[in-house]
């Protein structure tokens, strides 16, 4: 008999993760954050909703209604260790970086940099990486296998509960923001395992529930950790955790 693994993704490391591991926390979920080493801090503003449709914006500007801008601010380094107490920490490109689009030696200084970096704050060694704008390649996947990754996330969504042939360039079941995720949530629930192990794998970025419209708002994301929660035959894990068995 198969098991079925439920487990979250958030990337960037921003303010609102806060909200969300308390969230997470209320409702006994595990998962996964995935940190730029180098943009501790860093602090901004982001439009759209979405990692396709999002534009930075210097700090500071004001702006009006069509543009909706969220806060996109970086938990400073003093603090990560704190925040994330408990939960699993990957990384995300040193400095946010398009691996498959870098040069190779940009690349591995990349992942090199944000690997030492966050083993050296969390005194933890780092398995798991999500690709930033989902941007990976072949050597980037050979390089994270020989530095010891077991997984690596991309951006679009699997709309399934396989666990991938390759762990180390998969899809996400989907987003916590894409109209799917709650059909995706209740028809995991009602799924059997029976020779193989499924994976219900949703992520999003925080700051994407201050849009408050429609899947991508505070009382959506609560809805979904609300129905997916409290189950005896789902197990709750970081990301790591449920790739540590294949
Ligand atoms: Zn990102």
């Amino acid at each position: 008999m198969g098991k079925k693994y439920f487990t979250l993704s958030f990337d960037d490391g921003l303010e609102q993760d806060k909200r969300v591991i308390r969230l997470m926390k209320q409702y006994g979920l595990k998962g996964t954050f995935n940190l730029n080493a180098g943009l501790f801090g860093a602090r901004g503003e982001v439009k759209g909703i979405g990692t396709f449709s999002f534009q930075d914006c210097p700090e500071g500007v004001r702006h009006k209604w069509p543009f909706s801008y969220v806060q996109h601010n970086r938990i400073p380094k003093d603090e990560v260790l704190q925040v994330y107490e408990g939960m699993e920490i990957a990384t995300h490109g040193f400095r946010h970086e398009s691996l498959g689009a870098v040069s190779e030696d940009e690349m591995r200084a990349s992942v090199d940099a944000d690997k030492a970096a966050l083993e050296g704050l969390f005194g933890a060694p780092i398995v798991g990486h999500a690709y930033a704008q989902g941007s990976t390649s072949p050597a980037v996947q050979a390089y994270l296998k020989e530095r010891g990754y077991r997984y690596a996330r991309a951006v679009f969504p699997s709309g399934g509960y396989e666990f991938p042939e390759n762990p180390l360039n998969f899809r996400p079941s989907t987003s916590i923001i894409l109209k799917d995720a709650m059909k995706l949530v209740e028809r995991f629930k009602r799924e059997e395992a029976q020779d193989r192990d499924l994976l219900l794998y949703l992520w999003a970025h925080s700051y994407e529930m201050d849009y408050e419209k429609g899947n991508a708002s505070w009382a959506a994301l609560e809805r979904l950790f609300e129905a997916v929660a409290g189950r005896s035959d789902i197990v709750y894990c970081t990301n790591s955790e449920a790739f540590s068995h294949i």
